[in-house]
């Protein structure tokens, strides 16, 4: 009848970044002033606009809280405005026994470990990556040849998301 619903939303809050509660809650409260204006069909005049704003504001100066917005008023990017946006450095290695690994590599070994890689018995196909996924950032960032094994549609899924590098032979 004209009248749009919204479902299934969810608020997914990253434990990646080192935040105390209060950032967490401030995060959380922010994203839930999205919702409640998605949820009631509420005309903003922006994704960070005047009705949001207005809630924000109430809720900072009559209730204690600490919530931002960014400059920029892109949704969702507060949450992400303490990362550092780092880019990795992977290898990503397929061996004959169907074994999938994934490797982040100290920039400085790459010379080394593209030489060392091409005497890997049961080597079926390596590739070098670049990515900024944050995924990485639990990854020791290796300067010899060793990887973390992986789920091969995992594998295939994050090759997909990487940008691949042609390294000259
Ligand atoms: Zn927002």
């Amino acid at each position: 009848m004209g009248r749009v619903e919204t479902y299934d939303h969810a608020i997914h809050v990253s434990i990646l970044f080192e935040q105390g509660e209060n950032e967490f809650k401030n995060v959380l409260l922010h994203e839930m002033i999205h919702y409640y204006i998605a949820y009631n069909n509420i005309q903003d005049t922006g994704p960070h606009g005047e009705v949001f704003r207005k809630m924000m504001n109430w809720l900072n100066s009559e209730h204690g809280w600490n919530m931002k917005v960014s400059e920029n008023g892109k949704a969702l990017q507060m949450a992400q405005e303490n990362i550092p946006r780092r880019e990795y450095l992977v290898l990503a290695l397929s061996l004959c026994s169907g074994k999938r690994l994934l490797s982040v590599v100290s920039p400085n070994s790459f010379r080394t470990l593209n030489q060392q890689i091409k005497r890997v018995k049961q080597l079926e196909s390596y590739g070098w990556y670049v990515s900024s996924d944050v995924y990485f950032s639990n990854y020791p960032r290796v300067r010899t040849l060793r990887g973390v094994e992986v789920a091969p549609d995992f594998f295939n899924e994050m090759l997909k998301k990487m940008q691949h590098l042609d390294i000259p032979q």
